[in-house]
C-alpha cells in the first residue's frame, strides 16, 4: 500500500490499491460489462459530457435501455439497501462501478438525478407505499426523475421559493414556476419543493411532494444552452393537483427533506474525484498530436496551459481517491468533500481551456443537433468549454461553495441572514 506523507489528522492517507475484496468486486463488474457490451450505449472515443445527440428521442430510449440492462446486471443502486431494490453494497463498491462504467465508455445513467438525489430522498422521507411504488422502477429507468427546486427568484437562496401548494380536501393544489430543471423534458416524476405556509419564516413554511410530470397543469419548456444542448427546462405548474399521499415528510418539514436531497447532490457531484469534463488523458492525447505542429510562441503558452491543467486535474483526482479511501474504511465524506465540486469544476475548466488553446481555430464548433463537433470532432473541446460554466452553477455555485468552505471548514463567521426568523410574507424574500 502506497501512502501520502500528509500528516494533518483531517487528511486520510491515500490508498491507491483495491483491497482484495474490492479487486474481486472490480473483476466481477468488468466481466459483467464485457458480457453485456452489445446491449449498452457507448460514447465515442474521447467524447464526453456536453455532447448533443443526433436524435435526442432515440438517445433517450437507448439510455433507458442501457440503465435497465445495468440494473438487471446488479450495477445500479449498488449502495442502496436490498429492501429498496438495491444491491446492499458499499459506497466504495458504488465508486468502483462508476470507475468501470467510465473505463468502458458507458455514459452517465439517464436517471442519475433519480438515483443520486430523488431516490435517496424518497427512501429517507417516503412512506412504505411510496417506496413500493417508485424505487424499483426508478432503478430500472422505467421512470425517470427530476428535481424541481430552483425558481426564477430563488436559486442559491432556495428557501425563498414562491411556488405554492394549498390543501383542498385529499389533494394539494400547486401553482408556480420552476426553472433549470434538468431532465424534466424526459421525466415521469419529480420531487417538488413548495411553500405551504407563508406566515412562517421562510425555511419553516415549506413542504415536499412527488409530482407526476404527466399530470394536467404541468407544462415543460426546454431551454437551449450556448453549447447547443437542451439539458434543462422551465416547468410551469398551473392548478396541478397532488394527492396528499404523495407528500414527502410532514407539512412544514420541506426544508429538512430538501437538505437530504442537497447533501446527496453534493456527494453525487463532488464524489470520487471523477473528471467533470473531458479527461486529462484526452488532453494528453490531443497534445501529443497537436503540440509539435504549433509555432514556437504558441507552443510555450500551450505547454503552460497543459501543465496547469494536468496539475489541477490530477490533484482533484487524488483528493477524490482520499475521499474514497475514507469511505472504503467505513468513514463518511469529510470537509474535503465540500471542496470537491469546487476543485473538480476548476480543473475541468483548465483542461478544456488547454485543449482549445492547442486546437486554435479548429476548436470552433457549429451549434446544432447532430453536429459532430467541428473538424475531426475537434469542436467538442470548445463545446465542453461552453458547457462547464453551467456545472460551476449547478448544485451550488462556486461562490456559495466558497461560503460553505469558509463557514464550515475554516470556521469563519457566518453571513448575515436577516430574514431567517421573520415570517416569509413579511420578509424581503417574499417581495
Ligand atoms: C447545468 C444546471 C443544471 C441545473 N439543474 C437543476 C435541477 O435539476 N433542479 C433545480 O432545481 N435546479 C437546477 N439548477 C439550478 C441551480 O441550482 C441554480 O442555478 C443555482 O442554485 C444558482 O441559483 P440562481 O441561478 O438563481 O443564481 P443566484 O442564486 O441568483 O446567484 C446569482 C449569482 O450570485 C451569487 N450568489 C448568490 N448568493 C450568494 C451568496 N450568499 N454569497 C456570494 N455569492 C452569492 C451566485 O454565486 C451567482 O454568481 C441547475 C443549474 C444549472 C446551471
Amino acid at each position: 500500500m502506497r501512502t501520502t506523507t500528509l500528516t494533518d489528522e483531517r487528511c486520510h492517507p491515500v490508498d491507491f490499491d483495491d483491497t482484495p475484496d474490492e479487486a474481486a468486486y472490480r473483476a466481477r463488474v468488468r466481466a459483467a460489462l464485457a458480457e453485456h457490451a452489445d446491449e449498452l450505449v457507448h460514447t465515442d472515443v474521447d467524447a464526453d459530457a456536453g455532447e448533443e445527440a443526433a436524435d435526442p428521442r432515440e438517445q433517450e430510449q437507448a439510455l433507458r435501455r442501457t440503465q435497465r440492462v445495468l440494473a438487471e446486471a446488479g450495477l445500479v443502486g449498488v449502495a442502496w439497501a436490498a429492501e429498496h431494490g438495491g444491491q446492499g453494497g458499499s459506497l466504495a463498491q458504488q465508486a468502483i462501478v462508476g470507475q468501470e462504467l467510465a473505463r468502458a465508455r458507458v455514459p452517465s445513467l439517464i436517471n442519475h438525478i433519480g438515483i443520486g438525489m430523488c431516490g435517496p430522498t424518497v427512501i429517507a422521507h417516503g412512506t412504505p407505499a411510496q417506496h413500493e411504488k417508485y424505487l424499483a422502477r426508478l432503478l430500472r429507468a422505467d421512470d425517470v426523475w427530476c428535481q424541481l427546486f430552483s425558481e426564477p427568484a430563488s436559486g442559491s437562496d432556495l428557501a425563498a421559493l414562491r411556488t405554492t401548494a394549498v390543501r383542498d380536501g385529499e389533494d394539494w393544489v400547486v401553482n408556480g414556476q420552476k426553472v433549470w430543471t434538468t431532465l424534466a423534458h424526459v421525466s415521469d416524476y419529480g420531487i417538488l419543493l413548495t411553500r405551504t405556509d407563508p406566515d412562517r419564516p421562510k425555511h419553516a413554511g415549506l413542504t415536499m411532494f412527488v409530482v407526476d410530470m404527466h399530470a394536467p397543469g404541468v407544462t415543460v419548456r426546454p431551454l437551449r444552452q450556448m453549447g447547443g444542448q437542451s439539458d434543462f427546462n422551465e416547468v410551469f405548474l398551473d392548478d396541478v393537483r397532488i394527492p396528499d399521499a404523495e407528500r414527502l415528510g410532514e407539512p412544514g418539514e420541506g426544508w429538512r427533506v430538501a437538505l437530504t436531497t442537497l447533501l446527496n447532490e453534493r456527494v453525487a457531484v463532488g464524489g470520487g474525484g471523477n473528471d467533470l469534463g473531458l479527461s486529462v488523458e484526452s488532453l494528453a492525447r490531443l497534445a501529443a498530436d497537436r503540440l509539435p505542429a504549433l509555432p514556437a510562441d504558441r507552443q510555450v503558452l500551450a505547454r503552460q496551459a497543459l501543465g496547469r491543467a494536468a496539475v489541477a486535474a490530477l490533484a482533484n483526482r487524488y483528493t477524490g481517491y482520499r475521499r474514497l479511501t475514507a469511505i472504503s474504511q467505513g468513514g463518511l465524506p469529510g470537509p474535503e468533500a465540500s471542496a470537491g465540486k469546487l476543485a473538480g469544476t476548476a480543473a475541468a475548466k483548465l483542461v478544456a481551456d488547454a485543449g482549445v488553446r492547442l486546437l486554435g481555430d479548429d476548436a470552433v464548433f457549429a451549434v446544432g443537433p447532430g453536429d459532430d463537433g467541428g473538424a475531426d470532432g475537434a469542436g467538442r473541446w470548445q463545446r465542453n468549454q461552453a458547457w462547464l460554466p453551467g456545472i460551476a452553477i449547478a448544485g451550488g455555485t462556486d461562490e456559495v461553495l466558497r461560503n460553505i468552505v469558509g463557514e464550515r471548514v475554516l470556521g469563519l463567521p457566518p453571513e448575515p441572514r436577516e430574514d431567517k426568523h421573520r415570517p416569509f410574507d413579511a420578509s424581503g424574500s417574499a417581495r
